[in-house]
């Protein structure tokens, strides 16, 4: 089956084990260990030398469709479908103490001279000072009270100006003052969002709206991980898989030129040998590739850190 073309294991299952399709998968695994460790003599490979892949990659940011209910999206697109209607996505932020929800973006004038909060474009890496961030009221951090003498008692953070209450058409992205007589689009029917637009300097929030909280540098940020953050998560995870080799194991010279398969998915269980104790890690090795050779050398440092219960030095913490 798999000669023909690569398939997905739910369908493999399916078509070998019809009469069991909840056990089906489960079923296809067992079967794949199986094999991996059934060898026709001592000196063959196993019938089928199997090794698994996992593709990975880090989140490059979160994103929001403010329909309703809104939807959460984890990859970066800039329109979102919902019952045939076309829908902007905006680029989320959090803020790191309350975990109150922003949107993060530039704001755009159009032609007809509205302004429209679009996600932040490419230069805002380089040049963050164009970034706003505008806090989503939800049920912890209250209603946005209609009435202006209200204003100041809203959230933990006084003196939220009518200029900071704003009105966001989650249809086409038009951004305006919530007291402004006039709709900023023609979106029928209207569907707004009102948020609190957070003072920024250099593109950093320093207050949170929310909850009053307070950075010299920012205390929202956007859920950007990087690549040693991902990769370091996913090898602890991995590594602690790996079953130790057994201690006291001699190495056997023709154990060590037939060639055993350290990648295999039975390794564990079929090659205890070459171990001599005691080991560093009960003898676990992890082998990670990176294609650039300058995340290859920051990554090694970087999992040393984030592994080990204590850092080497405490300046790294
Ligand atoms: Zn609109
Ligand atoms: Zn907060």
């Amino acid at each position: 089956m798999l000669e023909e073309q690569p398939t997905p294991l739910d369908q493999i299952g399916r078509r070998l084990f019809p009469e069991q399709p909840e056990q089906a998968v489960a079923g296809v695994t067992a079967l794949v260990d199986l094999a991996a460790q059934a060898r026709p003599a001592e000196d063959d490979q196993p019938l089928l030398p199997a090794r698994y892949h996992f593709f990975v990659r880090a989140i490059e940011g979160a994103y929001v469709c403010l329909c309703s209910p809104p939807r959460l999206l984890l990859e970066r697109r800039e329109r979102f479908e919902v019952d045939g209607s076309e829908y902007p996505v905006f680029e989320l932020a959090v803020c790191r103490q309350c975990g109150a929800a922003y949107l993060v973006g530039e704001r755009t004038e159009t032609q007809d001279g509205k302004d429209i909060l679009t996600q932040p474009g490419p230069r805002s890496f380089e040049h963050p000072s164009g970034l706003e961030f505008f806090l989503l009221p939800d049920e912890r951090n209250g209603e946005v009270p209609d009435d202006e003498d209200e204003l100041v008692s809203y959230g933990p953070v006084s003196g939220t100006t009518a200029e900071q209450r704003l009105r966001l058409c989650v249809r086409c992205g038009a951004i305006d003052r919530a007291d402004a007589i006039f709709s900023p689009c023609d979106c029928t029917p209207p569907q707004s969002v009102r948020v609190i637009g957070a003072k920024t300097r250099d593109g950093n929030v320093h207050v949170c709206r929310a909850c009053g909280s307070r950075s010299t540098g920012s205390v929202v940020f956007r859920f950007l991980t990087g690549n040693d953050a991902a990769a370091s998560v996913l090898a602890t995870a991995l590594y602690q898989e790996i079953p130790p080799r057994e201690i006291g194991d001699e190495v056997q010279p023709q154990e060590q030129q037939r060639g055993i398969d350290e990648w295999s998915s039975t390794a564990g269980a079929s090659a205890s040998g070459g171990a001599r104790a005691p080991q560093v890690g009960g003898g676990r090795q992890l082998l990670i590739f990176s294609d650039s050779r300058q995340d290859a050398a920051f990554f090694a440092p970087y999992l040393n850190r984030t592994y080990s219960p204590t850092p080497a030095h405490p300046e790294d913490a």
